[in-house]
């Protein structure tokens, strides 16, 4: 995660300075009830992924329509990273039963970890293969586009709740340190632009599926027009930014910091309300931050909250550590170290005390006393961990005891750990061909979702490996799409 967040940081400094300027050239305006084979409501990786196969491998006429000045959605603030890049999967990605052992793995893990009851949720195990088996298209896609993907760089392994997923689940950053995010998408989208029968509208707000009944006939855009068109993909992201959706699906996130787009306001939601489609999945994926610039949370493996107490295993992904605090309802939450620690990193600590993330303690007992930390219990807590330490064994949290320093030495120091995320999971179900149900759970003739909406048919709850949205929004774009080819070509 700590890299992955750096590199999200560089990219979104990088990217908000770079997507001002190199606007891709797309259509601005929208054709007054005009026909269309395929419409795709939603510019982000699964809407432009979903362009890509009905362009490459069909003639039918597409068109986009992306109510944001540009195609991308949340992708230019992503930190790059997608899965099955890395050295033993390189140029080719493995196959799909190891994409659906790993969400069916997540699964089982986030049963084990007590985050969601057995019957509250099951993954569309179908749904994940058949989006996996085709993922092989966006990902040669986006290298003929010329996405800048170092050849082999490996620099991510997750540790969700104590299993460490494997080398083919590590992720590659794109164009790590540089414009990341914004090379990523302009590469894409000059691709899709080549296509004649690609169409894309961009400040094209999309508000009503048309219908006769239980069929698809079109869509309805907020300017008015009407687009009539047999088949219409849903992409439109998640709720991260409807205050009327967090407020009913995931109340707990609200005060937390946001960083997507302002574009997840869950219209895929409202669209299918007509059909009284069935809403999945609660949560979000986030993690922790520290209070300012530095952005990376202090890499001290001593984590407390207010009570003073340890409660969980700090070498977990912040994905984790973070989900724990939130369903534990803990506040208050801080990383410590003492100069031991400053003395083996000197440069992380100046930097962190030059931009005043760090507060600094001449005593434990100054510090609980200014961060409102009840020290009698925050004593006890430093004596078990010292002696964890020194024994090599961390029985309580199975901490891997070479990763912790004795708290021991003054001056003593305090980061303050903030809440972030950045993915909903809540959306609508499809079946295993990314057909939208209704809410009989018959299939409303051609309608399809792909992307951060249909997310909740395999996930729940927290995922363990970053690179796992935007390979599931490429994924599953790529299968509504498959599925409209296969459907008209009978
Ligand atoms: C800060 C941040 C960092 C992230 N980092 C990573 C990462 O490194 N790796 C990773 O795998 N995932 C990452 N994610 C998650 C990833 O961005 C998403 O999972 C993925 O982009 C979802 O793609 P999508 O196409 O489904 O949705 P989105 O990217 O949200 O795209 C949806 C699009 O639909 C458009 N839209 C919505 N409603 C309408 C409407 N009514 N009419 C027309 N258009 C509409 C929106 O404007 C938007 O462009 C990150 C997310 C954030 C916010």
């Amino acid at each position: 995660m700590k890299k992955f967040v750096q590199v999200l940081l560089v990219s979104l400094i990088l990217c908000l300075s770079a997507c001002s300027t190199g606007t891709p050239k797309e259509e601005e305006t929208t054709n007054i009830n005009a026909s269309y084979d395929v419409a795709i409501v939603g510019g982000g990786m699964a809407g432009m992924m979903a362009a890509a196969e009905l362009a490459e491998n069909s003639d039918l006429e597409v068109a986009i329509y992306e109510k944001a000045a540009n195609l991308g959605g949340n992708l230019p603030y992503t930190g790059g990273v997608i899965m099955g890049f890395n050295e033993s999967t390189y140029p080719e990605v493995a196959d799909s039963e190891e994409f659906v052992n790993y969400f069916r793995n997540l699964y089982q893990e986030n049963i084990n970890l007590g985050f969601i009851e057995k019957e509250d949720f099951t993954i569309n195990e179908e749904l994940i293969y058949n989006a996996f088996s085709l993922y092989g298209k966006p990902v040669k896609f986006m290298l003929d586009a010329g996405v800048p993907f170092p050849d082999s760089e490996n620099f991510n392994t997750r540790n969700y709740g104590g299993t460490i997923y494997s080398n083919f689940l590590s992720i590659t950053g794109a164009d790590e340190g540089s414009d990341t995010c914004f090379n990523f998408l302009q590469a894409i989208t000059d691709k899709l632009e080549n296509y004649s029968n690609v169409h894309i509208f961009t400040n094209a707000e999309v508000i009503e599926v048309l219908n006769n009944e239980n069929t698809v006939t079109g869509i309805k855009l907020k300017d008015g027009s009407e687009i009539n068109t047999p088949n219409v993909i849903l992409a439109t992201g998640g709720i991260a930014d409807s205050e009327e959706y967090m407020k009913e699906y995931n109340p707990g996130y609200i005060g937390h910091i946001n960083y997507t787009t302002g574009l997840s306001t869950g219209d895929g939601i409202t669209m299918t309300r007509k059909f009284r489609t069935e809403i999945l999945g609660i949560g979000a994926l986030g993690g922790f931050v520290s209070s300012d610039s530095t952005w990376v949370p202090l890499r001290s493996y001593f984590m407390i909250d207010g009570t003073g107490n340890r409660f969980v295993n700090e070498a977990y992904s912040d994905y984790i550590t973070s989900y724990i605090a939130y369903s534990e309802k803990r506040n208050n939450i801080y990383m410590i170290c003492d100069q031991n620690y400053a003395d083996a990193n000197p440069e992380e600590i100046e930097l962190k005390l030059n931009e005043n993330d760090l507060l600094e303690f001449d005593s434990l007992e100054s510090l609980c006393e200014n961060l409102n930390i009840q020290y009698e219990q925050f004593q006890k807590t430093v004596n078990a961990y010292n002696e964890a330490i020194a024994n090599k064994a961390n029985p309580e949290f199975d901490l891997d005891y070479t990763l912790g320093n004795q708290i021991t030495k003054a001056p003593f120091y305090a980061e303050r750990q903030e809440d972030y995320f950045f993915d909903t999971f809540t959306g609508i179900k499809a079946n295993e061909k990314a057909q939208i149900l209704n809410g009989n759970n018959e299939i409303i003739e051609g309608l399809y979702g792909a992307g951060q909406l249909i997310l909740c048919n395999a996930i729940e709850i927290v995922y363990a490996q970053g690179g796992t949205g935007l390979s599931f929004a490429a994924a599953t774009g790529t299968l509504a799409a498959n599925t409209i080819i296969e459907k008209v070509s009978k």
